[in-house]
């Protein structure tokens, strides 16, 4: 690596690329974006115009694994593309002085200005910024544009019509956000601000989308920072002793909290006089909401404008890895110390309790079995069982335990049926061992759970740059769950510096109904959320629950999707007190009961000086597509999103709101979806923000290392680069829930920033091209569904 780049800068700087035009010109004092356009040997010293000037049938062929194309159409591609840039360089001239979009076209006089991108810049300026900042056209690469008067292919009228109800729905996701302080992409929240369209929430003093972004990319996070403290100093250590428990305790309130229409309010005094008002969408705006969007999505004309724009993105995208690939390579190589093993990666979706692999887990049940075997661990119709006694009840000894008497793996018989896939859980088939190993909450208060973890923790610490967002249960069953959970982690001090916890929350409502443990859904809704109000109001008298929320980053939702429902509702349906049918309420029911307790929660944290939670639910895995509207309106990111192969409006939406989507191929490989089938790489093609997981390495992964496997096999079935895999690392963090502080540790001081000035190549290993040509495609896509209506009588809001 050193040589190569000792090499590299013993031949001075010269470009090797084919440009000549000016958009082109290499920086000329910055070695890590030099490129090296010729591979194996031919870096002779002929300046760039030899390669340029001539023939274009001279040009190099160089054909890159894995596309197989043949080398005529190369050439094509190439002429073509240097007429175009020919053709361009006056634009891209002005562009560069004055902030003016390139969109417009030869035949077509209007000019249009993009959002004022400087005066947004320098909201985010911050001391730290030392040079000028680069833009994307310091950048060396070959673009991909295309010119001419209709650059959508469709008619106008349906672009007009297009744009405006796809504007609606960004605007709904962004006021979603906003309301519960989680995040919005900065920069479809410029474009929005460009325009003033009729907006039904314009009376609701809610903050300007701009004011959130800043609060949650910088203020909001370091406040959340000042109450982690020591959080920063471990990011890089390994964890040890209990201060990582320690917490400030603000002072106790005495509101009183009680819930209305299944949503907690806050009020002053017991008399309930006044209250803390903290908005949210009550129940009959979400469900216009839902319609709204669900008219959207069915659609016909919008549907071929997105399935177009998304075919468009597929194609631009393959023309740019033709065209660019050795170039990102070369970009990659010229990195000192940094490849795809040292840059970090978080697994976004992994369960606690499978999070071990079934290796693992045998043996750690082995060595319990060996040296703990006379301890009490469960009880049985009233009598004490001890493990060996467990053991004997089932006839085995330590000896016959195989990895396939265990029976966790997930195989072929579990395709497409969640319910066999369910029962995998159980040990053995036994549900009395995952109670034993496997529960926070059992007879030995879930002692060897937390070692287990502790084991696995202690390898990612080991691996460096391997981390994990674990999800642990409340199930909802009783309103000790939480502080017993609490208690679990801070007892067997249960801390990684690689680990944040998200709580999961089966959608088990119709299980807690049939075996008469409640009445209605409202007590599920109160042992979930009022333990959390409290421990917000008063954390001296939650002590446990108060430390351990600290690093709680949010809520996930789960349960087999397919199951049969009702996924669409109107404005009678009953309230949480009144859900007293035997009947599961449908998921949008669970995800708006999460999302609006959540909202007014981080209000209430955010006034309070602690950190706030985001929704992550399991989402669009299977079952109807409605559940990825519910994601659309409400979560900030989500899991799975197979089924947006199928909706190509919302698919679209997702790429151009930036939500986060955590895949896991392996996991759908062995449940609903053949993994040669799974739209993994045409999402992570177009754009979309898409990160790899593991789901449960218990249930489906061979190997010690279940995230490196993930990448491996995705790696090599659809033969992904290694600028693919960075990118793919990049996004896990970006979308997690780490602190700012730790973001900015792993992927550069400024990571929030949007195109290059966001990216650090000696930390994330993803060259600036990459990083130019996605922001500078969100920019292309953005401008062509907005120029529409801000050239239709909308004011400029810098013009007023
Ligand atoms: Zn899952």
């Amino acid at each position: 690596m050193q040589s190569y780049a000792d090499a590299l800068s013993a031949k001075g700087y010269r470009s090797f690329g084919f440009d000549t035009d000016v958009e082109m010109d290499m920086d000329m004092g910055n070695m890590v974006r030099r490129i090296e356009k010729r591979k194996g040997g031919d870096l002779t010293d002929s300046p760039d115009h030899e390669k340029t000037e001539g023939d274009p049938n001279e040009l190099t062929n160089e054909i890159s694994a894995p596309y197989e194309v043949p080398q005529f159409p190369i050439e094509q591609i190439e002429k073509k593309l240097q007429i175009q840039r020919q053709l361009n360089e006056k634009q891209t001239t002005s562009s560069r002085s004055g902030h003016v979009a390139a969109t417009s076209t030869a035949s077509n006089t209007r000019v249009v200005q993009q959002p004022n991108l400087s005066s947004s810049d320098e909201q985010y300026t911050t001391d730290a910024k030392a040079e000028a900042p680069k833009t994307d056209a310091d950048i060396n690469f070959q673009r991909v544009s295309i010119s001419g008067e209709d650059t959508s292919g469709v008619p106008l009228e349906d672009l007009e019509r297009a744009s405006t109800l796809l504007i609606e729905a960004l605007r709904l996701r962004s006021r979603y956000m906003a309301m519960s302080d989680q995040s919005f992409p900065s920069t479809t929240a410029r474009f929005l601000k460009t325009v003033r369209l009729k907006d039904r929430y314009d009376n609701v003093p809610a903050k300007t989308v701009s004011d959130i972004i800043r609060n949650m990319s910088v203020t909001g996070l370091i406040g959340v920072d000042i109450h982690n403290k020591g959080l920063q100093s471990n990011a890089s250590s390994t964890s040890s002793g209990s201060s990582q428990w320690d917490v400030e305790f603000p002072p106790d309130e005495t509101y009183v909290i009680k819930p209305l229409n299944g949503v907690f309010h806050i009020y002053t005094d017991e008399e309930q006089t006044s209250e803390l008002k903290f908005d949210y969408p009550d129940m009959s705006q979400f469900v216009n909401d839902m319609q709204v969007m669900c008219n959207m999505i069915a659609d016909g004309p919008l549907k071929s404008f997105c399935y177009r724009r998304l075919c468009y993105l597929s194609s631009k995208y393959q023309m740019h890895v033709l065209l660019n690939e050795l170039r990102e390579l070369a970009a990659q190589k010229a990195v000192p110390h940094r490849d795809f093993y040292n840059t970090r990666k978080v697994d976004t979706h992994i369960h606690a309790a499978s999070c071990m692999n079934q290796k693992h887990l045998l043996r750690f049940i082995k060595k319990t079995l060996k040296n703990n075997a006379d301890e009490v661990v469960t009880h049985t119709n009233g009598q004490p069982m001890t493990l060996s006694q467990v053991f004997q009840s089932m006839n085995l000894t330590t000896y016959d335990l195989t990895v396939d008497m265990l029976d966790v793996h997930a195989d072929r018989n579990t395709f497409h049926r969640f319910d066999k896939f369910n029962s995998k859980y159980n040990p053995i088939g036994e549900s009395r061992l995952r109670e034993v190993f496997l529960k926070t909450d059992n007879y030995l208060n879930g002692k060897y759970f937390a070692q287990i973890i502790k084991e696995v923790a202690f390898d990612l610490e080991e691996s460096k740059y391997q981390n994990a967002e674990l999800r642990l249960s409340i199930y909802g069953k009783s309103a000790d769950e939480w502080n017993k959970l609490a208690k679990w982690a801070i007892d067997n001090d249960v801390y990684s510096s690689n680990i944040r916890w998200l709580i999961q929350i089966p959608r088990l409502f119709d299980i807690f109904k049939s075996n008469k443990m409640m009445k209605s859904f409202q007590e599920i809704l109160n042992n979930i959320f009022l333990p959390l109000f409290q421990a917000t109001n008063r954390p001296s008298e939650h002590p446990n629950l108060h430390r351990f929320l600290q690093y709680v980053i949010g809520f996930d939702s789960v349960d087999d999707e397919s199951k049969p429902e009702n996924p669409l509702f109107d404005n009678d349906v009953p309230r949480p007190e009144e859900w007293t049918y035997e009947e599961n309420p449908p998921y949008a029911y669970y995800i708006y009961y999460m999302y609006a307790n959540m909202t007014v929660l981080n209000k209430f944290r955010q006034q309070r000086g602690l950190n706030t939670f985001v929704l992550r639910p399991h989402c669009g895995e299977a079952g109807p597509v409605q559940h990825l509207v519910c994601g659309y309106l409400m979560a900030e990111n989500i899991s799975h999103g197979l089924l947006l192969r199928k909706v190509p409006v919302l698919q679209y939406l997702y790429y151009l709101t930036q939500i986060g989507i955590a895949m896991s191929p392996l996991s759908n490989n062995s449940l609903f979806l053949n993994y040669h089938r799974n739209p993994l790489p045409e999402y992570l093609a177009r754009g979309l923000i898409i990160s790899l997981s593991t789901d449960d390495p218990l249930q489906f992964h061979f190997t010690k290392e279940p995230l490196m496997e993930e990448y491996s096999i995705a790696a090599q079935v659809w033969k992904l680069s290694s600028c693919d895999m960075c990118e793919l690392a990049r996004n896990s963090v970006i979308m997690s829930g780490f602190t700012h502080a730790v973001k900015q540790q792993w992927l550069g001081p400024q990571y929030y920033e949007d195109g290059i000035n966001g990216n650090d190549i000696t930390r994330t290993n993803v060259p600036e091209i990459r990083v130019a040509y996605r922001y500078q495609t969100l920019l292309d896509e953005l401008s062509n569904i907005f120029k529409v209506n801000q050239t239709c009588g909308t004011s400029h809001p810098e013009q007023k």
